[in-house]
């Protein structure tokens, strides 16, 4: 996005990538159907980036999802707009917007080049790139890093950028919008491993989401555990494990759970009984017979559908997070997404030290940060020019 902002302007875009070919992650998040944004409007678009929202807001103010829908018609691509107020590229799928895109920076003269992979920097403040065909050094007369997180490394983006930034402040990387360990018996594991757990909600705190979640060999992912990601990483850092409570049937008042499982058994098995009065999926009856296996009482039966605590004993790691908290922080950063230590060098994207939910708001700060830093370029380099 950035080297499109600046030859749009008419400068000369050079993108060093280290893989053989660009885009990797933006590639994987199509096969999600590629949540590009959201259609929830300003300023509560861009309360969900919490702290770094005053960081985020301008650039986001000055490219906000309208605007990026508009630059993904323009690359013919239709869109729409789930019941959620998620936005999709009508193919459900990155491969022709990226091909599109590709073809329209080639032609604005944008050279890509592939298994470039940045070492940092020499002594002259040049920049050293390993190639097949060996190191070699570039000096722009501007750069902006926009390396990603450090979540499913295989894509690409793995955080080694901290070690050739040492002197920049950077928050540590950790999993964001992850999913969470539970110990299940090795029966639960067993049989429903992989298994989605649907129309659910999760609280924990004072927040409730509604959605859908997977059971996982050593736990729990999916869109409702990652809106609580950030918190229950948090709580698990400060006291090593918390309670995630799940409400096996939200749209059922606890009193109306309470009345139907009040009802006489006549000799059913408690998988039958479940199923006929409150039409618990298999998944969801396991997880309450895993809850008394355990010890808990038929007794709270009711409250084990609308509460069931789940205990999470850590989070999932890096390599399977659909993003990464921590990065280059702000106070680091002037506010065209400059490095205040180092002039001409800016940076963009998920490197910088913001983090918010899946529902598109990650792309749209990584688009809409590229091209303030392809912008902020421009105008640090018509300065300098001048000066
Ligand atoms: C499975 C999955 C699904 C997702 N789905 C969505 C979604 O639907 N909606 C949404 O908003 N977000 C989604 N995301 C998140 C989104 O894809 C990322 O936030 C976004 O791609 C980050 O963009 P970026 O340009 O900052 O970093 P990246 O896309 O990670 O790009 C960084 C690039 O830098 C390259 N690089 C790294 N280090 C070096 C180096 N030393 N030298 C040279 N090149 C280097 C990498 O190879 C990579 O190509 C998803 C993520 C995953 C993993």
């Amino acid at each position: 996005m950035a080297a499109e902002t600046i030859a749009a302007r008419g400068g000369r875009a050079l993108v060093f990538e280290r893989m053989p070919s660009p885009a990797r992650k933006f590639l994987m998040a199509g096969r999600g159907g590629l949540n590009l944004t959201h259609s929830e409007p300003m300023p509560g678009f861009c309360r969900h980036y919490g702290a770094a929202e005053p960081a985020l807001s301008a650039a986001i103010e000055a490219f906000p999802p309208s605007a990026l829908m508009d630059w993904a018609e323009g690359l013919g691509q239709p869109l729409f707009t789930g019941s959620s107020g998620r936005v999709f590229p009508k193919a459900m799928k990155a491969s022709p917007l990226l091909r599109a895109w590709l073809a329209r920076l080639a032609a604005a003269g944008v050279e890509i080049r592939t298994r470039h992979d940045w070492l940092g920097f020499s002594p002259d403040g040049g920049l050293r790139f390993a190639t097949p065909e060996g190191e070699i050094a570039a000096h722009p007369a501007a750069m902006v890093l926009a390396l990603g997180g450090a979540s499913w490394p295989r894509l690409g983006a793995d955080g080694g950028w901290v070690s050739c930034l040492s002197d920049v402040p950077v928050a540590p990387l950790r999993p964001a919008n992850m999913g969470f360990r539970i110990d299940w018996s090795a029966h639960l594991v067993e049989r429903f491993a992989g298994t989605p757990l649907k129309r659910i909600s999760l609280s924990f705190a004072d927040q409730t989401r509604r959605g859908e979640a997977m059971l996982t060999r050593d736990g729990i992912e999916g869109g409702a555990v990652y809106a609580l990601a950030a918190p229950l990483r948090e709580a698990i850092a400060a006291n090593g494990s918390c309670t995630l409570e799940l409400d096996l049937r939200p749209d059922l008042e606890a009193a109306e759970v309470a009345r139907r499982l009040a009802a006489p058994r006549r000799g059913q098995s408690l998988s039958a009984f479940l199923r006929k009065t409150i039409a618990l999926a298999p998944v969801g009856i396991a997880l309450v017979q895993e809850a008394l296996h355990a010890g808990a009482s038929q007794d709270t039966l009711p409250a084990l559908v609308k509460a069931m605590p789940l205990r999470l004993t850590g989070t999932q790691g890096l390599d399977r997070a659909i993003s990464s908290a921590g990065g280059i922080s702000f106070g680091a950063l002037d506010t065209r997404f400059m490095l205040r230590d180092r002039p001409g060098i800016f940076a963009a994207g998920e490197m910088l030290d913001w983090e918010a939910p899946t529902g598109g708001y990650l792309l749209q700060a990584c688009f809409a940060t590229g091209r303030a830093a392809g912008q902020g370029a421009l105008d640090w380099l018509g300065e300098t020019r001048k000066d």
